[in-house]
């Protein structure tokens, strides 16, 4: 196992030596929204006594999204098992906790956001495998005081059945760990991550070639969101001259008006690895207060460090420790 931290310890990345690789990260939750009085942008940063690990369930990851470092970097896709995914996040977990023990203080976010889309993987059991995990975590091994959440990622790809796991997970979860009280208490503990990019079916199809009709997914998670109660948060991360105009915002807020009314939009940055043809948009600022004054809720989220190079957690280049 390889193992790299940033300069200001706040992220360290797990290279394990099947190749995947597992993230954890110690900032705290960071964003720029509108302040609706002011009608300036603010930073907002909140201690939540948390730590995320982001977790890969393939080597590479078979979407192929243009913009990710994995698929610019002609990562190879192969398929973890449910052992191997185990056992690497006890590998670097364990160090973890051995070179950080401040992290026994803290709550456990279980990200399912590393290489590959977990809904994906119809081998994967997802609900026995993540509770496997987080037994070992938080009640054998004793790395974190309690449950953040869970989180997972995902571009939504043809999946039957994946609404019914995340809403039994989440049952699951209930009553199971001491929760995180820094969280709101209305917040589901499994929360769905949906990678939009674009709401104009063209360009989403150019940014991620696996997809489905736009308008498909977003009536089928609005549903599972008003059916199940589990929160939704949709990702998007806005990119020069490709999805940063006007009339593409335009469309992104109807949607998700229409579909998605009480969710989350929240835009992530966009650094780019050198084999990228992409930009990150200089407009953001203009795009947030635009967006922010059209739809319920709306987040720049900021990561720490400059190293980060991709959506999905993924971190492309940092100090080897
Ligand atoms: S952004 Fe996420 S879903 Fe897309 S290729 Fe990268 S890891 Fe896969």
């Amino acid at each position: 196992m390889e193992f790299y931290r940033t300069k200001d310890g706040l992220v360290s990345k797990y290279v394990h030596n099947d190749g995947s690789e597992t993230t954890i990260k110690h900032n705290h939750s960071c964003g720029r929204v509108l302040n609706r009085i002011t009608g300036e942008m603010e930073e907002t940063t909140i201690d939540k006594n948390k730590f995320s690990v982001f977790v890969s369930n393939s080597v590479g990851c078979p979407i192929g999204c243009k913009f990710c470092y994995l698929t610019a970097k002609k990562f190879p896709y192969y398929p973890l098992t449910q052992d191997q995914i185990f056992n690497n996040i006890k590998e670097a977990l364990t160090h973890e906790a051995q070179t950080n023990p401040d992290i026994r203080k803290k709550y456990m976010k279980l990200s399912w956001m590393g290489m590959g889309d977990i809904l994906l993987r119809p081998t994967i059991e997802l609900v026995p495998l993540t509770a496997k995990i987080l037994k070992w975590a938080l009640s054998d091994y004793c790395v974190g005081r309690g449950l953040d959440g869970v989180d997972i990622s995902t571009v939504l790809p043809y999946a039957p059945g994946w609404p019914h796991q995340i809403a039994r997970l989440n049952d699951f979860l209930k009553d199971k760990y001491r929760l995180n009280p820094n969280n709101n208490s209305d917040r589901s503990i499994v929360r769905l991550f949906y990678s939009l990019y674009s709401a104009d079916n063209h360009t989403r199809k150019y940014l991620i070639p696996t997809n489905m009709d736009i308008d498909t997914d977003l009536e089928i998670i609005g549903k599972f969101n008003y059916w199940y109660g589990i929160d939704v948060i949709t990702h998007h991360v806005l990119l020069k001259d490709v999805n940063d105009s006007h009339s593409e915002l335009t469309k992104v807020y109807n949607r998700l008006n229409k579909f998605l009314p009480l969710s989350e939009l929240r835009f992530l940055r966009y650094n780019k690895c050198e084999d990228s043809i992409f930009e990150e948009s200089p407009k953001f600022d203009d795009i947030l207060k635009m967006c922010s004054s059209s739809l319920y809720k709306v987040k720049y989220q900021i990561s720490t460090g400059s190293e980060i190079k991709a959506a999905c957690g993924q971190f492309s280049s940092l100090d080897k420790s």
